[in-house]
């Protein structure tokens, strides 16, 4: 187990009469359930610990770095991860850890692990059962990094944050779960991915060179230029309605000609569930004709952390569009 913070591990500081973050061995105290899995279970705490708010793409390598070193000791790691960025966290690490042979499984909760009502008991005694199972050969059940929060454990990058208050605080809209659990944990074999047999391989390469341009009715020309094209940036996900629709005013469209003449620009869309299909509506063929790439299916967070990483793996432009053409790690159907 990696603790990162969070609020399954906070408890009210009396001074501040807010959360913070606790030690991990009260957490334990709190869930004396762990000790009856038979497994060995080690925990390796962050220092300090976070609230997730705080993620940065330098902690994703250290968590990345520290299941590398420990790849081999372990059948499965659960990471203890404040709710606020998991899907982030989880995406990145699936594309920092290619060819996973084992389970990385995120989990956290809404209300601390003390609190009575808490729902962290439950997710991170699931989280660990999940991560030390197995397939009747042998191999890890959920050879993928993926999330477990709320009765689901679904794949990290498909997954948003769509809830502050309830316990079902992910969704993965575009995916079905990879498993639900009641009595029993059922799986859903048949879209889990399969280990392919490759060793792991690990890559910290991050950079951060890329913006997201939310469009909205009512936005201006400085705001869309700002963004679109600040000289600091390598790659723009343009946040579009619908189906990847955008205005079609032509200082609009100027800009975005302008930008995809020098930088990567992809299509998100700004709706929880469904695809980018930029040939549905001539708002969209203007994009395309433009030279934006289509984000499909993807997420605002899995498209993020996957230009982070491949525009950190020292690819040139080209070689970066040709892979958000594909999907890496299930991150797009
Ligand atoms: N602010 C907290 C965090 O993301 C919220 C949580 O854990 O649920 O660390």
């Amino acid at each position: 187990m990696i603790y990162t913070g969070g609020t399954i591990g906070m408890k009210t500081d009396p001074l501040v009469g807010a959360l913070r973050p606790f030690d991990f061995a009260q957490i334990l105290d709190e869930v004396p359930e762990l000790g009856k899995f038979a497994g060995t279970l080690d925990s390796y705490s962050f220092d300090p610990l976070i609230d997730s708010s705080d993620i940065d793409p330098a902690m994703w390598q250290k968590m990345a770095s520290l299941i590398a070193e420990k790849y081999d000791d372990y059948d499965g790691f659960v990471v203890l991860h404040g709710t606020d960025t998991m899907s982030y966290s989880a995406s990145a690490l699936s594309f920092m850890l290619d060819g996973l042979s084992k389970p990385v499984i995120f989990t956290g909760s809404q209300l601390p692990v003390g609190a009575p009502r808490t729902d962290g008991k439950e997710n991170l005694v699931s989280a660990v059962e999940i991560a030390s199972a197995r397939c009747a050969d042998g191999s890890a059940r959920v050879p993928e990094v993926a999330i477990y929060f709320g009765s689901y454990l679904m794949r990290g990058n498909r997954t948003m944050k769509v809830n502050a208050e309830s316990f079902e605080a992910f969704r993965s809209p575009n995916l079905e779960p990879l498993a639900e659990s009641g009595i029993n944990i059922r799986y859903n074999d048949r879209i889990i991915r399969k280990c392919s047999g490759e060793p792991l391989k690990v890559s910290l390469g991050l950079d951060t060179r890329v913006s997201i341009l939310k469009i909205h009715p009512g936005i201006t020309p400085q705001v869309v230029r700002n963004i679109l094209l600040g000289p600091e940036t390598r790659a723009v996900i343009i946040e579009t309605y619908g189906a990847g629709n955008a205005p079609s005013a032509s200082w609009f469209m100027d800009m975005v000609r302008e930008a995809a003449a020098s930088k990567i620009l992809v299509n998100v869309t700004q709706c929880a569930s469904g695809t980018v299909d930029m040939d549905l509506y001539a708002t969209g063929k203007q994009m395309k004709e433009a030279g934006v790439i289509s984000g499909r299916d993807s997420t605002t967070e899995a498209m993020l952390a996957k230009l982070f990483h491949l525009l950190g793996s020292g690819l040139s432009d080209d070689e970066v569009k040709a892979a958000l053409a594909v999907s890496l790690r299930g991150e797009i159907s």
